[in-house]
């Protein structure tokens, strides 16, 4: 599957926040949005430009997209399926991006960054319901089991993860885990309220619907 190889920090400061794709160095000082507060490539440093109303909208769509790790096709496809489902387009959105197995694999704390925990899934170390899924794209359902695959529970980057996990207690209420059998369940599917990240939705949904 295609994906971003670029630099990642620079996409966090591009959006003026972190995104958090660099699992542990994103909580550290070393966090190039704390040190660099301006986007890459702005020849007037400490200055951001005024912002069209379009171009609000895109940076939205933009930052959420770049959270997830999502090209523009992939993330357009789940834009897409949100907006046949019931409900409210935005929150359904946010609920798909959270139910794909990288991202689950993530909040469960088996990988410090939603790129370790495709790497993870691509490489076939990750059971959902006891059956090896390797796509990372794979939509969760409530009570689906997900397991670190036996062989995998003994590496460091897992253990690491997981003791960052637990430091900062970042395991979402819609799953359960039990860090020392690198195994959670669906507790339920997430719902907006649960997505504490600072997105806001709806201009994605303004934009896609021009
Ligand atoms: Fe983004 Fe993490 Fe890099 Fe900070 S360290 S800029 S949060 S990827």
């Amino acid at each position: 599957m295609a994906k971003y190889t670029g630099p990642s920090c620079k996409l966090c400061r591009r959006e003026g926040m972190p995104l958090m794709l660099k699992g542990k160095r994103c909580l550290t000082d070393k966090c190039a949005v704390k040190k660099k507060k301006y986007p890459p490539g702005l020849p007037k440093k400490n200055r951001r430009s005024k912002f069209s109303e379009y171009a609000i909208q895109l940076r939205e769509k933009q930052k959420i997209k770049r959270s997830y790790g999502l090209l523009e096709g992939q993330f357009r496809r789940i834009f897409e399926n949100s907006s046949r489902m019931r409900g409210v387009t935005g929150d359904n959105m946010l609920s798909l991006l959270e139910r794909r197995l990288d991202n689950v694999v993530y909040r469960m704390g088996f990988a410090s960054s939603r790129t370790q925990a495709r790497q993870m899934v691509n490489h076939k170390h990750i059971l959902v319901d006891n059956v090896i899924v390797n796509i990372s794209s794979f939509i969760i359902n409530e009570g689906a089991i997900i397991e670190v695959q036996s062989k995998f529970k003994e590496n460091l980057m897992l253990k690491d993860s997981i003791k960052l996990s637990k430091a900062t207690n970042s395991v979402p209420e819609w799953v359960s885990v039990e860090f020392d059998e690198a195994k959670g369940k669906i507790l339920r599917l997430p719902t907006r309220q649960d997505i504490t990240d600072n997105f806001n939705e709806r201009l994605v949904v303004e934009l896609y619907s021009k």
